[in-house]
């Protein structure tokens, strides 16, 4: 149950006295949110979360305690809050920036939280984004000085803003084998590593998981799930090589890991590869790369640009797989079907270039286009 009250409360800023609702009890049930929103009663008592003086527009949880700032320092950050929020998010930002302002980092984080949550509900988006941005870089600060059960506090939450505003490869370098994580951070971590990858940027719950760290009494779980960053990042390596069997197992994780769209181009360079088999690689033998070029994008292209050399590399040392993909690169880059917004990637164009390839036992010799490496 949650129950409010009206009580008659005078601003410490003005002096004026008003009247405000204030929470008495509030219970949580169950487990709250990845980012510690908490769940039914509590979660809808928010509008009485914060006071503000109707006579100057102090807000804060008591306006009968003191800002710690000049007046006309506090309205001028007011000033700089976000009005295009939904009313009660602009009230938790206005409160942000004062404990901002006032160096209360905690205070801070929770209230562009709360600002997030708000417009999470208001369904904006773009707010909720902007929120939780702006909480990603205290967080950030707040881990630098701070104990270890904060730390951890601090960790699940980052993980969580990170996947919610779509920061993947931040979210992606979090290291699952730092060994301040304890059982249930480790676990949290590696869940929102596996819902990023599945693109999934919702709010979740802490239920979702088991967080017990104990099986009982006395036995002491540790966090053994693979790290999906770490899996999916091997998967990736694996699924551009040249080897037919190896390929094919990544090819099945990688769609285990993440919806089948995502993975689209290496299923595409697959087809090339397995329709091109026993064919050389020339100018007269291009792959068809049509569908392929269609599917590029960045992520795809990296994998494909990890295996250039340069051509001024001893030839022994170009290997076939250097080749495939230098080959296979400069027709995607050549390509008119590679979309428009790839077309200039990593100025792809200037990098192309011609080998003339010597066969040793006839008078043939054949042209292969290549690309230089990234400069
Ligand atoms: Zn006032």
């Amino acid at each position: 149950m949650s129950t409010s009250g009206v009580v008659h409360v005078r601003c410490a800023t003005c002096g004026a006295q008003s009247e405000q609702v204030a929470i008495r009890s509030a219970s949580a049930f169950d487990e709250p949110d990845l980012d510690f929103r908490p769940s039914e009663m509590l979660r809808s008592t928010m509008g009485m979360w914060l006071m503000r003086c109707p006579h100057c527009g102090y807000v804060v949880d008591d306006i009968h305690k003191r800002p710690r700032l000049r007046r006309r320092e506090l309205w001028a950050l007011y000033e700089r809050a976000d009005d295009a929020l939904p009313e009660l998010a602009h009230m938790f930002h206005q409160r942000a920036l004062h404990c901002e302002r006032i160096r209360d980092k905690s205070g801070a984080i929770r209230a562009y939280l709360c600002a997030a949550w708000v417009c999470d509900d208001a369904g904006d988006n773009m707010g909720a984004k902007r929120m939780r941005t702006a909480c990603v870089m205290l967080v950030k600060r707040r881990m630098k000085r701070c104990g270890r059960r904060k730390w951890r506090l601090c960790t699940q939450l980052l993980a969580d803003l990170l996947r919610r505003t779509g920061n993947i490869q931040a979210l992606r370098a979090m290291n699952t084998d730092d060994r301040r994580l304890d059982f249930a951070t480790r676990e949290l971590l590696v869940f929102q590593k596996a819902l990023a990858e599945k693109d999934d940027f919702a709010a979740h719950c802490r239920d979702e998981i088991d967080l017990e760290s104990y099986d009982d009494f006395f036995e002491k779980k540790t966090s053994v799930a693979h790290d999906p960053s770490l899996a999916l990042a091997e998967c990736l390596k694996q699924a551009v090589l040249i080897d037919d069997d190896i390929r094919a197992k990544a090819l099945d994780a990688l769609d285990e890991l993440r919806p089948r769209e995502m993975n689209r181009p290496y299923h595409e360079y697959d087809g090339v590869l397995l329709l091109h088999r026993g064919l050389p690689i020339d100018e007269e033998y291009p792959f068809r790369t049509k569908e392929l070029a269609q599917a590029a994008n960045e992520e795809f292209l990296d994998m494909l640009e990890s295996h250039v050399v340069s051509s001024s590399t001893l030839r022994e040392k170009v290997t076939l797989q250097n080749e495939i993909c230098m080959a296979m690169l400069y027709q995607i880059y050549t390509s008119p079907y590679l979309p428009v917004e790839l077309k200039n990637y990593a100025s792809a164009q200037k990098r192309l270039y011609v080998m003339c390839m010597d066969d040793l036992f006839t008078d043939d010799s054949s042209r292969i286009g290549f690309v230089e490496p990234q400069g």
